[in-house]
C-alpha cells in the first residue's frame, strides 16, 4: 500500500487513476505504443512459428486422446463467426453507428478446455512433456507423437509433478492435459474459483488444493509447494514465456480464417481486436502474434474489470508487476473468472507496453447484460468475462482513436475475442442469464 501522499502524486501524474480508484469505467490510450518495426522483445516471429510446429507434432496425440478433436485433425482451434444481429442490438442499445464488420472469435468452443487457456495451458504442458521425453530418450525427434498415449509414456510421466495456480480456467486446461499425459497434477485454486470447475477437475484426475486468498496467493502457494519437489514443474502464469507463445499461435490460424472469408487487412482496412485481460498473458500473446502477422494494421485493445485493472495500472504507471490493484485501494473482486487478477504478468507486460493500443475497464453489471444480449441475438453462450470485448467497438467510437489516426470507421473489421464458457454447466448458465 502507498501512503496518501504517494497516491496523490500518482494521481497528479496520471489523472485517470482518480476515476479508476472510484471504480468508474475508463478508456485509456497507450502513449508508449510503438510501430512494430521499432519494438524490442525477448521473442521473435520465429518463436511463434516454432510453437506452431509443436502443435503440429502433437496433433496425432491430441486427436487420439480427445475424440472431439478428430474432425479438426487434432488442432485446438475455434471458429470465427460474424455476429450481425449482435451488432444491430449494440447499435440500438447505445445509439451508436457501428460501421464495419463485427466478428466473434469463439474460444469458448476450443476443444477440451472450453476457454482461451487451452491455447497457453496445453502448449506449456506439451512443451514440457516433449522436453522430458526427448531428454530421457523415451521419444525420438521425428517420431509419431501418438506414442504419448501409450502406457509406457504415461508411466514415465507419472514420476513427475506439475502445479499451477488459477482462478479456474487455467487450472482446467493444465489439469486436464497433464492428467491425460500421466503427470501428477495439483491445481491451487483461488477462493473465487467456481465449485463446478473444482469438481470437473477432480473428475479428470487432477488434485485440487483450495486456497483462502486471491489469484496471486494461489500462485505463490502453488509455486512454493511445486518447486519443493525436485521433480516438480510449476506453470507460472505471472511470468510464463511458454503460455505466452501458446497464445501467440492463435494469430496464424486467424489469418487463415480471415483469408477464407475474404476479409482484407491492410492500412485502408484495419483490424481491431478486443481482448479480455487478466494477468495479460492471453491477450498479450495473441497481440504479439497478431502484430507479427498484420504489423501496424492491427490495433489491439484489452479490457479489464473496474475492480481488477491490473495490467492498466501496471502500464499506466510503468511499474508493471511491481504494483497491484490493492496498492491503489481496489479489492480485485469480480464475477469475471480469469480476470480477477490484482497483479500483471511480468513477461507479458514487457510486450504489451509496446504493442497494446489501449485498455478500457468494464463493470460486472454490463458483463451480465452483454451475456444476455449475445444469447438473445445470436444464441451464443459464453461466460461473463468472455463478453467484455463486445462493448469495445462502442468504446472505440466514443474515443478519439480513429480521428487521431485518420482511420475511416466503415472499413474496419472488429473482432471480439470470446475467451471462455464452453464448459459452463446448463443450470449454471441459466443462473448467469438471469442476472
Ligand atoms: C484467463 C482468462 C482471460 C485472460 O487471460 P490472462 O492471460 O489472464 O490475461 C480472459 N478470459 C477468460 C475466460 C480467461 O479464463
Amino acid at each position: 500500500m502507498y501512503t496518501h501522499t504517494e497516491i496523490q502524486t500518482f494521481q497528479q501524474k496520471y489523472p485517470i487513476l482518480i476515476e479508476m480508484m472510484e471504480l468508474s469505467p475508463v478508456f485509456w490510450m497507450n502513449p508508449e505504443i510503438r510501430k512494430v518495426a521499432n519494438t524490442v522483445f525477448a521473442l521473435t516471429d520465429k518463436d511463434v512459428k516454432d510453437a506452431e510446429q509443436l502443435w503440429q507434432r502433437f496433433a496425432p496425440f491430441i486427436q487420439k486422446e480427445f475424440p472431439e478433436t478428430r474432425k479438426g485433425n487434432g488442432w485446438i482451434e475455434s471458429p470465427l463467426k460474424e455476429i450481425p444481429a449482435m451488432k444491430m442490438l449494440l447499435e440500438s442499445e447505445y445509439t451508436s453507428d457501428l460501421k464495419g464488420n463485427l466478428y466473434l472469435k469463439c474460444d469458448q468452443e476450443l476443444a477440451v478446455a472450453g476457454s482461451v487457456k487451452a491455447r497457453g495451458g496445453f502448449y506449456e504442458v506439451l512443451y514440457y512433456a516433449e522436453n522430458l521425453a526427448i531428454d530421457a530418450g523415451v521419444v525420438q525427434k521425428g517420431e509419431n507423437y501418438e506414442i504419448f498415449s501409450t502406457p509406457r509414456l504415461k508411466e514415465f510421466f507419472s514420476q513427475f509433478s506439475i502445479g499451477v495456480g488459477s482462478t479456474g480456467n487455467l487450472g482446467l486446461s493444465i489439469g486436464i492435459m497433464s492428467a491425460k499425459l500421466g503427470f501428477q497434477v495439483s491445481v491451487y485454486m483461488s477462493k473465487d474459483a467456481k465449485q463446478w470447475k473444482k469438481e470437473l477437475l477432480r473428475s479428470k484426475g487432477s488434485d485440487v488444493v483450495e486456497c483462502e486468498g486471491d489469484f496471486s496467493e494461489a500462485v505463490s502457494r502453488g509455486r512454493k509447494k511445486t518447486n519443493a519437489d525436485p521433480k516438480g514443474y510449476f506453470v507460472d502464469d505471472e511470468n510464463s514465456k511458454h503460455l505466452f507463445l501458446g497464445y501467440s499461435t492463435a494469430a496464424l490460424r486467424l489469418k487463415k480464417q480471415l483469408d477464407e472469408k475474404g476479409v482484407k487487412v491492410n492500412s485502408d482496412h484495419p483490424l481491431f481486436v478486443y481482448l479480455p485481460c487478466g494477468v495479460g498473458g492471453a491477450p498479450g500473446g495473441i497481440t504479439f502474434g497478431l502484430k507479427q502477422v498484420f504489423g501496424d494494421d492491427v490495433h489491439c485493445f484489452f479490457v479489464e474489470p473496474v475492480h481488477s485493472p491490473s495490467v492498466l495500472i501496471g502500464l499506466l504507471t510503468g511499474l508493471k508487476n511491481k504494483v497491484s490493484v490493492q496498492d491503489f485501494g481496489l479489492d480485485n473482486k469480480t464475477e469475471a473468472d480469469g480476470l480477477a487478477v490484482g497483479r500483471p504478468s511480468k513477461f507479458a507486460s514487457s510486450f504489451s507496453e509496446q504493442l497494446v493500443s489501449g485498455i478500457y475497464t468494464i463493470e460486472d453489471n454490463l458483463l451480465f447484460q452483454l451475456l444476455r444480449m449475445l444469447s438473445d441475438s445470436e444464441g451464443i453462450y459464453v461466460e461473463p468475462s468472455a463478453t467484455a470485448g463486445l462493448i469495445g467497438p462502442i468504446e472505440l467510437m466514443k474515443s478519439h482513436y480513429l480521428q487521431e489516426r485518420n482511420l475511416a470507421s466503415e472499413d474496419i473489421t472488429h473482432i471480439v475475442w470470446a475467451t471462455g464458457g464452453g464448459l459452463v454447466p446448463d443450470d449454471e448458465m441459466k443462473e448467469l442469464l438471469k442476472r
